[in-house]
């Protein structure tokens, strides 16, 4: 029987700018002392409409808390050398505190040696595994941008996650696996028991059912339904993709991996999307860039 009818949004939206306003500060400050702002680059290779709205979006909020930005647009045809190439200039230009290689990559460019190639000090993406190595151990490092979000996201909120049971629903190297690390260490927010699932877990529902806080990254639009959900449970949506609208201007709107409406009523916490977990990734990834520049 459902329980919980108020639900209260995990709004990603209004954290965003709350922290955006303290790094905008301690951006002026880098400046003050350093005589230069914080700087980050965005190399996208190719013209992947998605990826291309991404980068754009960074370097805007990179120029909303007074970074410096610097886009770098390749050709689909630039080979995976003349990328290495770019990405060891990068590592030794001084000017630059951070950078990041917006994946995916065309096909014919490993984007494994991508990741390895970038300086461990300059990956504000936090996917070298030096830094994954430093997050594991519990040691200074430049954290994945989104589960980082997640973990300020819940930090801001209050939400209180020691001794609870924490389901992620993924186990990719960018989102899943970091995020049930974070969640199980000994600091807050963290402190959970983490169960992991994947596609080949048995009974997801089962499981999920079982969740205080349950963060869903599969890539699968709307696949936990309510059903799934724990009366009282904190939510938390990464997937996000486009539904064609025709309602809309846009022709399209988005949804994420929980199917909000019939979710929602049951959670005492739950992100939107858009709105949630989306505008904590970029401000994750500010959050890095200007800890690179206070080195
Ligand atoms: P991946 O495709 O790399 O990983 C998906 C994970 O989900 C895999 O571990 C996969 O299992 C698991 N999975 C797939 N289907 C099921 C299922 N039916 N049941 C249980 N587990 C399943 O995706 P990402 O982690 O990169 O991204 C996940 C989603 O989050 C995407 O929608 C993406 O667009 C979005 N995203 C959003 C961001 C944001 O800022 N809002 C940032 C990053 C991602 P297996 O390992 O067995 O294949």
């Amino acid at each position: 029987m459902m329980t919980v009818s108020t639900f209260q949004l995990l709004d990603g939206k209004r954290c965003g700018e709350a922290l955006r306003a303290r790094i905008a500060q301690e951006a002026a400050a880098v400046k003050a002392a350093r005589g230069r702002a914080p700087h980050l680059a965005a190399v996208l290779v190719g013209n992947d409409g998605a990826s291309r709205t991404y980068v754009e979006s960074k370097v805007k909020a990179c120029e909303s808390v007074g970074f410096r930005s610097t886009l770098i647009r390749l050709p689909e045809s630039t080979s995976e050398d003349e990328l290495l190439v770019r990405v060891k200039q990068m590592n030794r230009d001084k000017e630059l505190d951070g950078y990041i290689v917006q994946l995916p990559v065309p096909a014919h460019i490993d984007p494994e040696k991508v990741t390895l190639a970038i300086a461990a000090d300059k990956d504000v993406d936090g996917f070298h595994p030096e830094n994954i190595g430093r997050m594991v151990l519990g040691q200074p490092c430049f954290l994945p941008a989104t589960p980082s979000g997640i973990v300020e996201l819940l930090r801001f909120n209050h939400i209180e996650t020691a001794g609870k049971h924490a389901v992620v629903v993924g186990r990719s190297h960018i989102v899943g696996t970091p995020m049930s690390i974070l969640l199980s260490r000994n600091a807050y927010p963290g402190n959970c028991t983490v169960t992991i699932a994947h596609s080949r877990t048995r009974d997801l529902p089962s499981i999920t059912r079982q969740a205080d806080i349950l963060v869903v990254a599969a890539g699968r639009p709307e696949m936990i339904t309510a059903d799934m959900v724990k009366d009282g449970a904190v939510v938390v949506d990464v997937g996000i993709h486009r539904v064609p609208d025709t309602s809309r201007k846009s022709g399209f709107r988005l949804i994420g991996d929980v199917k909000f409406d019939e979710v929602a009523p049951k959670c005492a916490w739950i992100t939107p999307v858009p709105g949630g977990v989306g505008p904590m990734t970029i401000t994750s990834l500010l959050l890095n860039t200007l800890k690179a520049a206070q080195r």
